[in-house]
């Protein structure tokens, strides 16, 4: 440890090896230069945070590592999260700090000037009072005597409310405590005094509920001069990791306590005096001596443990990166670049604008629409559902052979007249095949709607897509595309209704008719086997006229059920799909005339903010992914 007793310029200043400037520094730096780009607005960065009960030593613990007096007092001192980045400059170089918040950034010449600053910023961020902001507050620090190490302050937790604090201020605190620790990219640095029993502590609870394998949390014991004679065992066992193991483990140190800054003991000289506690403790000693113990032995334990954690992250910042990358691209790409200001080219932007919209429609028209953004052309789908139409009325015709048999046989039963067997009766015909045609037009109509479903898709789709960074343009647009096509089902549905109107006339050419009988007729005489359900059959004898009649109805069946499959999916294609789109293509097009056609365009404020927000976040990204791959691609 010897190394550390000379060190009067700060903590890390002689543990530096080849070895830390090879592979410390860079991954340390490339989170550091990820940070600065303020690629955490898009992503979660490798990050200590501090967190521990109210008074348990935090910020004493941040000072003793970063050399600089945080604000400290009673109460909750700390009520933002406070992004501490330490930088190690070489022994020379002055002191530097910045202190930034929302946009603010507010230079630092010296140490002493931090304290304010910081609590001016937490005031702005907080406001008066003791209430808590989720809005963070970063101190960057360049010096000699800092470790490099970025580690973020939380709030203490309290247990309860007091003075003017808000009453659920303890849930507040913990819900911004959790927010930061439960993230995967987070280690959790739980800071727990010695002289308390550890059982009790909420903070290791917590780090526990959201680290349940502790891969992510150390324990940080604190101010084991006020342990209390005959517990030092106990602490011992604590920091060797025998009361509540973390996979991690535990350090443990000694800040300065209220008397050493009474009597203004630097922080320099308190890591002597701590150097000195813990070598003339014969409790604690043997923690020293297993570097267990002390804040420059804690620095650079963590300087490891956030290396080590960087790296196995890399990948999987990688990953996201590149589809945050992604995603921003093609948002981007769907506001377009904004709207010219000149009035003429304002115009001609409108008119490329409805060009295009209408060019897509007529390609979904002509089933020769751009697939990129669908999975499906329209048309297809259609024919799908025309496909099922055709297969629900090949289904009717053969199902009804024999149901027909038994329709006959009992219209015969009841209500035959004179006639002699063989003997067709034309009455018992038509008024069997109307039932029949009957039954299909709820299915006519349910295909009807299904396809107006289809295109109404489609097109609120496209129009949405073309449309949508122009709220004024898409509303007008919106208008036209629900009442034409209301007044086009209007029309198709009369269309369709009427058809089966005139399907109660039983008609066939006679030379089609006499063709389809001839088919019917010369069809395999399995016409005998009858089903009587639970899938027995048996031969039935039928008698001549009662074949006679089923002949003629199924062949005059079939006649109309192939008219029926190409008659109404013609009225609904010519209705749904060429008339609404191409009354919708006109609408638009009338467009261009109206008075305030320029208007159209203007884009809502919001839109404007979000394009510019999206570039921002691009060229973020963007320089982000080649800070990566630049380091990526290095040797280590
Ligand atoms: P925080 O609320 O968790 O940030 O706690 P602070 O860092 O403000 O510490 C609370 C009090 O404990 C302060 O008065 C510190 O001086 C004191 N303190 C912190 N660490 C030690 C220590 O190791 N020994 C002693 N004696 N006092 C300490
Ligand atoms: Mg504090």
């Amino acid at each position: 440890m010897s190394q550390h007793s000379s060190s009067k310029q700060g903590i890390m200043s002689s543990g530096l090896n080849e070895q830390y400037e090879e592979k410390v520094r860079p991954c340390i730096d490339l989170v550091d230069k990820l940070r600065s780009l303020g690629v955490e607005k898009d992503l979660n960065l490798p990050a200590i945070a501090v967190i521990g009960d109210q008074s348990s030593g935090k910020s004493s613990v941040l000072e003793a590592l970063s050399g600089v007096a945080l604000p400290r007092g009673t109460g909750i001192v700390t009520r933002c999260p406070l992004v501490l980045k330490m930088k190690k400059v070489t022994k020379n170089a002055t002191w530097h700090g910045l202190l930034s918040y929302n946009d603010k950034i507010k230079k630092l010449k010296n140490p002493a000037e931090i304290e304010k600053a910081v609590l001016d910023a937490q005031t702005a961020l907080a406001g008066q009072g003791e209430g808590i902001s989720h809005e963070m507050i970063t101190l960057e620090i360049k010096s000699s005597d800092v470790p490099d190490l970025t580690l973020i302050d939380l709030p203490g937790i309290a247990r309860v409310a007091t003075g003017n604090q808000p009453k659920d201020i303890g849930i507040q605190i913990k819900y911004l405590i959790e927010k930061f620790i439960k993230r995967q990219e987070t280690i959790s640095l739980v800071v727990v005094p010695a002289n308390i029993d550890i059982a009790t502590t909420e903070a290791l609870q917590m780090a526990n509920k959201v680290d349940r394998d502790g891969n992510r949390t150390l324990g940080i014991l604190t101010k084991p001069d006020l342990v209390d004679k005959g517990m030092e065992e106990t602490v011992v066992k604590t920091v060797n990791n025998l009361v509540i193991p973390l996979i991690k483990g535990y350090m443990i140190v000694k800040c300065r306590g209220q008397q050493d800054i009474n009597e203004k003991i630097t922080l320099v000289d308190a890591l002597e005096k701590e150097r000195k506690f813990f070598n003339e403790n014969s409790h604690f000693r043997t923690l020293l001596e297993e570097g267990k113990a002390t804040v420059p032995l804690l620095a650079e334990r963590l300087t490891k443990e956030l290396v080590i954690h960087i790296t196995n992250l890399l990948p999987q910042l990688k990953t996201q990166l590149e589809q945050k990358l992604a995603k921003t691209t093609d948002e981007l790409k769907v506001l377009g670049d904004g709207v010219p200001l000149d009035k003429q080219e304002r115009k001609n932007f409108l008119i490329m604008k409805i060009r295009q919209f209408n060019d897509v429609l007529e390609g979904v028209k002509r089933a020769e629409e751009d697939l990129k953004n669908s999975d499906m052309r329209v048309f297809t789908k259609i024919r799908q559902t025309f496909g099922q139409w055709k297969q629900l009325l090949d289904q009717k015709t053969i199902k009804t052979e024999e149901i027909l048999r038994d329709e006959v046989e009992e219209y015969i039963k009841n209500r035959r007249g004179k006639e002699l067997p063989g003997f067709v009766n034309y009455r018992t015909f038509e008024s069997i095949v109307r039932k029949h045609i009957e039954e299909l037009e709820e299915p006519a109509l349910k295909l009807l709607k299904d396809v107006t479903d289809i295109v109404h898709n489609c097109v609120n789709t496209i129009v949405s897509y073309h449309f949508k960074a122009f709220s004024h343009l898409l509303r007008a647009a919106k208008d036209p595309i629900e009442d034409i096509l209301e007044n086009e089902f209007k029309n198709a549905e009369e269309k369709v209704k009427s058809q089966f109107k005139m399907e109660k006339i039983v008609y066939s050419q006679d030379p089609l008719y006499s063709r389809q009988l001839e088919a019917v007729k010369q069809l395999p005489v399995n016409a005998t086997l009858v089903d009587v359900g639970f899938g027995t059959r048996r031969v039935k004898s039928i008698s001549a006229d009662i074949r006679e009649m089923t002949q003629h109805l199924k062949a005059y069946l079939m006649i109309t059920s192939d008219r029926l499959a190409n008659q109404v999916p013609l009225i609904i294609q010519y209705h749904i799909l060429d008339q609404y789109i191409f009354q919708l293509q006109n609408e638009m097009l009338a467009m261009f005339g109206r008075d305030n056609a320029e208007d159209l365009l203007r884009e809502d404020s919001d839109v404007a903010r979000k394009r510019k927000e999206l570039k921002d976040r691009l060229e973020r990204l963007k320089d982000a992914s080649k800070v990566m791959s630049k380091f990526v691609k290095a040797p280590y």
